[in-house]
């Protein structure tokens, strides 16, 4: 199998004969055989239905279905470990990330040996303002203390080869910021620009709560430095209440002042309250991931695996 094309799908019953349908029109003349990795991440609507339907079409379709929704990562995750290619595409099943521009990123890979992947970034979305500024800042941040790169607009839809598929599944921690993580990794990576078009069907299926938390796993999954903030902000304080007592003896002792401190007592209760509950969110929030990672959950629990009968035919042939 030359490419396995893996496909996170959450609620794209609209989408998914689209999806095929275009696939099997952009590789028509590709000159490979490929196999379409389907993962069922949860959908209440009749996603799944649709991708049974495939499973007697011409192209190979495996389809790894989710007990639950367990989000965008573990269904990369997954289809990435039911992969069997030689390179592997993440590619959205919304059609905003073109088939064919997959099938150029196999073609690079296959003329510049000396790449382990391609990958894409989009310049400019058609975003809306806030929400450009929040990702323009995330970047800044992680970027300054991570010891991965992050680049911008950086998006999930890569071709790797075989090795560093292998790697990142290597990588089995439950907090998944596969971005971190192709990064981690390692290997050689070459991004593209790619404008992503209109969904196909249906809506995103991101929150700005959602993309919120999507960065907190980033920022927690990649850097202590929040830990590190945590104790300068912390012995900040603790120096400022020094000064503060100094003063105010001084100010008792030798001009006779009087000392009147109830409003200033409370602001002062306040500030390294504030500073402490701060602090304690922030080791909990290390603290939190080490215990579940600590449980050794799985990254995801699949329902059902399917499998088009093209494989058992291909098995049946090579034995034979
Ligand atoms: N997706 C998923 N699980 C989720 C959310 C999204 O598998 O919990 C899939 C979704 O079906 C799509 C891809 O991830 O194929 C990208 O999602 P979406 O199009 O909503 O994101 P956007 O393109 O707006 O960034
Ligand atoms: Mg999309």
């Amino acid at each position: 199998m030359k490419l396995s094309l893996v496909v996170p799908c959450f609620n794209e019953e609209g989408n998914i004969p689209i999806f095929y349908d275009t696939v099997k029109a952009d590789f028509k003349d590709a000159g490979f055989d490929y196999e379409i990795v389907f993962v069922n991440d949860g959908s209440r609507d009749g996603t799944l239905r649709e991708m049974k339907k495939l499973l007697d079409g011409e192209i190979p379709v495996k389809i790894v279905s989710f007990s639950r929704n367990f989000g965008k990562e573990s269904a990369m995750y997954a289809g990435l470990e039911n992969s069997e290619g030689e390179y592997v595409t993440i590619i959205d099943a919304d059609l905003q990330q073109s088939p064919a521009l997959a099938l150029e990123m196999v073609r690079t890979l296959e003329s510049k040996s000396d790449y382990d992947c391609i990958a894409t970034y989009q310049e400019s979305r058609g975003e809306s303002k806030s929400l450009v500024f929040f990702k323009e800042n995330f970047y800044k941040i992680i970027n300054k203390f991570a010891d991965v790169e992050f680049r911008q607009g950086a998006s999930d839809f890569r071709t790797f080869r075989r090795p560093m598929v292998d790697a990142i599944l290597s990588m089995d921690e439950y907090f998944r910021f596969s971005k971190g993580l192709f990064s981690w990794v390692g290997f050689k990576t070459k991004f593209i620009p790619y404008k992503a078009g209109k969904r196909a069907t249906g809506e995103t299926k991101w929150t700005f709560w959602k993309l919120v938390k999507y960065a907190l796993e980033g920022i927690f999954g990649f850097t202590t430095a929040p830990l590190r903030i945590a104790s300068i902000a912390g012995g900040a304080s603790l120096l400022g209440f020094l000064i503060y007592l100094i003063y105010i003896i001084v100010r008792c002792a030798a001009f006779g002042g009087v000392y009147t401190a109830a409003n200033s007592a409370v602001l002062l209760i306040l500030a390294i309250g504030g500073i402490q509950l701060l602090c304690l969110g922030i080791i909990g929030e290390y603290l939190a991931r080490t215990y579940i990672q600590g449980k050794g959950r799985p990254i995801y629990i699949a329902k059902e695996i399917l499998k088009s009968k093209k494989y058992s035919e291909d098995t049946e042939v090579k034995n034979g």
